[in-house]
């Protein structure tokens, strides 16, 4: 697929930004270069239970199909034991996703499905290079930065994207499972197990989120207080997301991606104007006049 498809104009704007800013690319290829990459290889292999065809086909074999769906290589993909549910990805040249035993006791077959795919979204969109960086400075691996070489800003301006860059993964999930399977997910990372969460109504939940903004937007005192406490964090609240994802199934582009997928008329070089497909070699756009080169 193409990631300009579904990604969430805030993620796009923000992490331009990031790219933008020099040496940065660099810096974090550098570092997971020198070394970081391969330890993690290692320690996962001797730590985790890699999953194949052949080990625990059951969970393994949930990946490559939305890989297939998505258009990329299938990653490394490794179990751990920890009761928290949590999924994450990491690597620059050597890609892998980690879920823990939490995640897939806690879901569904088809919320693990969107986690997953929420992981693959995070790899299709680019994000993981920067996202590695935002996890060695907000998990106080400091070797990276030892005498401050990101700066404060900066360092915002990263956990910033990295909120948003969930926006557009959860996109990516809701297209291969559904909206309402990716908000449902959130239910259950947020409230709980099945037992507790299977009656919650994700449209009042959503309406938590405008209640937040209410909150949010109540002088600039509250405004402070509620930036301080987003500023550090590596998510956006639950709510939020959910609110987000479900306002996103109700849009077009949503269900022309998902029609598409269904009929089989998808296809990943399409007009940024009109939404036809497109030939590689055309210059305009045939059908609405766009300017293709780049
Ligand atoms: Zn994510
Ligand atoms: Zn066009």
């Amino acid at each position: 697929m193409n990631p300009s498809d579904f990604i969430h104009p805030e993620d796009a704007a923000a992490l331009r930004q990031l790219q933008n800013v020099p040496g940065l690319t660099a810096l974090t290829k550098k570092f997971l270069a020198v070394g970081y990459e391969q330890i993690m290889h290692g320690v996962n292999m001797a730590s985790c239970v890699q999953l194949s065809p052949s080990q625990l086909p059951q969970l393994y074999n949930r990946l490559p199909p939305i890989c297939e769906k998505l258009g990329i290589e299938v990653p490394d993909f490794y179990l751990t034991m920890n009761p928290m549910p949590n999924a994450w990805t990491f690597g620059d040249t050597r890609i892998y996703i980690q879920i823990t035993s939490g995640l897939v006791e806690m879901l569904s077959s088809e919320e693990l499905d969107s986690v997953i795919a929420h992981e693959c979204g995070h790899i299709l969109c680019r994000h993981v290079l920067y996202s590695n960086l935002a996890s060695f400075v907000l998990g106080g691996i400091n070797s990276i930065d030892p005498t401050g070489l990101i700066a404060a800003p900066l360092k915002l301006a990263l956990f910033y994207w990295n909120r948003k860059s969930e926006l557009s993964a959860d996109r990516a999930a809701a297209i291969i499972t559904s909206p309402e399977v990716v908000a449902r997910s959130q239910a259950r990372l947020a409230g709980g197990p099945k037992t507790l969460t299977d009656q919650l109504d994700l449209n009042l939940w959503a309406q938590q989120a405008e209640q937040y903004e209410v909150i949010r937007n109540d002088g600039f005192w509250n405004k402070s207080l509620q930036m301080y406490a987003i500023a550090t964090s590596d998510h956006p609240f639950a709510a939020v997301r959910v609110r987000e994802i479900l306002k996103w199934s109700e849009s077009e582009d949503f269900c022309r991606i998902k029609t598409q997928i269904e009929n089989g008329t998808y296809s990943d070089n399409i007009c940024p104007g009109c939404h036809q497909p497109i030939e590689s070699h055309w210059q305009f756009c045939q059908n609405c006049g766009a300017n293709l080169k780049k």
